[in-house]
């Protein structure tokens, strides 16, 4: 390479996978145009219960919802139905989350998502704030969300003595809670996320305490809902 190309991201219309194939028929026996392919790395377990992997974001959702249910299974007397969804595609387009709002209707949603964590070298904390790894949930305030849900699980983290931080965006959010927000006539949306560094890269990083920390935070906040409750302010 040049030295200036060094500098230069690899585009993806200059890349390609060599499959080790002989010819372009042999090629077209083993994959098909259209085929998917990821980096494909296996769960690093790394010190101080940190993991590193590809695709944290968003699997680490759906264990985050999951173990969320989990929490709230053993609890008797709950005022409210509770749904816990794992949707498909939210970085192409929020499409997933959609036809579950679409189709659940509930009265109120809370997306969970990763953010970027401000603990390594050149992510600017007065862009992002200040998330470090092991901080706790980060609840966002956004226009694009709810002020009842979001205030509800600020009450809740205080409550309960859950370590969290704020993020703040003026417009949207940039995931599935945007979607969400929009659906049917309006559906209360609140957002929780975990610190994750090295976004989109095949070597994410995130520590599980906060991961446990965003489950207890949103068993705990269904746990304050009372029957009949306002959502619309
Ligand atoms: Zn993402």
């Amino acid at each position: 390479m040049e030295p200036d190309e060094r500098k230069k991201v690899s585009e993806i219309k200059s890349l390609w996978i060599d499959i080790g194939a002989k010819d372009g028929d042999e090629a077209k026996e083993r994959v098909r145009v259209g085929d998917v392919a990821v980096i494909d790395q296996d769960v690093l377990e790394l010190p101080n219960g940190r993991i590193a992997s590809r695709s944290l974001d968003n699997r680490m959702g759906a264990f985050v919802v999951l173990e969320a249910l989990r929490l709230l299974s053993e609890e008797d007397g709950l005022a409210a139905e509770v749904v816990a969804v794992a949707s498909v595609q939210e970085e192409i387009g929020l499409y997933g989350a959609r036809g579950a709002a679409f189709g659940l209707d509930p009265e109120a949603a809370i997306a969970v998502d990763v953010t970027h964590a401000t603990d390594t070298p050149g992510i600017p904390k007065n862009e992002h704030g200040d998330h470090a790894l092991g901080s706790g949930p980060v609840i966002t305030r956004a226009a694009n969300l709810s002020p009842v849900v979001t205030d509800g699980l600020i009450d809740t983290a205080e409550g309960e003595g859950i370590s969290y931080t704020l993020e703040a965006d003026s417009r949207s959010t940039s995931t599935d809670a945007d979607a969400i927000q929009f659906t049917r006539a309006g559906i209360a949306t609140g957002l929780v996320s975990a610190p994750n560094r090295y976004m989109h890269s095949p070597n994410e990083t995130v520590a599980l305490e906060d991961l446990t920390s965003c489950a207890r935070l949103i068993a705990a906040y269904v746990r304050s809902l009372k029957k009949g409750m306002d959502f619309i302010r």
